[in-house]
């Protein structure tokens, strides 16, 4: 089964959050597949509300690397779980260029996951100018081993992987779907090198209804992490329903 994550970023505020969650849970209502929403930190514990009784899930869209104690401003996992939250988006793009959040740091988050259930969902990709400069593939695979090299096979049984090229993020300009598809071949091989199969690779990108088949399909990516189509129901029903 194919897996949609909207991600909400920083987009609403906490009362369009949960009238967006409603809206949500109601064009989702018979929905069966594996979807799931992000919203900020302030509203995850009434967006969760919203969700429990529906057939969407929760995702957070970062983690502390610490669960308690002296950490001024972080967000326990320990408090997610509770909240009802079962997946992590680790490293996107946003964090690692605007927070310099490091491969170590990543590595600290995806352990601290795992600990406390939640799914981690690592993401990587290259930006325009590594395109450019033909390092889109040893700048992803730098960052699969920066952030993966110190679990076991036994760790990862639960990682998901979102191969988002940076330069398309909120762009508009979506990957071309065979070049998108070598960089997914090139994440399999690295984890399959590494004795992690079956590890699920997603596809993020400037992702809208009218463009979301063409990354799909049995040869295709594993499922789909999408930003600005990903905040409003009907567009997001759309693409989840690609199973
Ligand atoms: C994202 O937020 O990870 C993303 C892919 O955004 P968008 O779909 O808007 O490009």
């Amino acid at each position: 089964m194919k897996i949609f994550i909207a991600n909400w970023k920083m987009q609403l505020s906490p009362e369009e959050s949960v009238r967006t969650a409603r809206r949500f849970a109601r064009v989702f209502r018979d929905y069966k597949g594996r979807a799931l929403l992000c919203p900020d930190f302030l509203s995850l514990a009434a967006v969760s509300k919203i969700l429990a009784k529906s057939n969407l899930s929760l995702g957070s869209q970062d983690l502390s690397a610490f669960d308690r104690g002296a950490y001024t401003g972080e967000i326990s996992p320990l408090d997610l779980r509770s909240l009802g939250v079962e997946y992590s988006l680790i490293g996107h793009s946003e964090r690692r260029s605007y927070l310099q959040e490091s491969d170590k740091l990543l590595a600290a988050k995806i352990k601290m996951a795992l600990s406390h259930k939640i799914i981690p969902v690592l993401c990587v990709g290259e930006n325009a100018l590594e395109r450019k400069q033909g390092r889109a593939m040893t700048v992803i695979k730098n960052q699969l081993k920066g952030a993966l090299q110190s679990f076991s096979i036994a760790d990862l049984r639960s990682l998901i992987i979102a191969y988002e090229p940076v330069w398309s993020i909120g762009t508009g300009l979506s990957c071309d779907r065979d070049k998108a598809l070598r960089v997914k071949a090139t994440i399999n091989e690295w984890c399959q090198r590494g004795g992690f199969k079956k590890v699920p690779v997603l596809y993020g990108g400037s992702v809208k209804p009218d463009n979301a088949l063409s990354f799909l399909g049995s040869d295709g990516f594993d499922g789909l992490l999408v930003g600005g189509a990903g905040l409003d129901p009907e567009s997001f029903r759309k693409i989840a329903d690609l199973n």
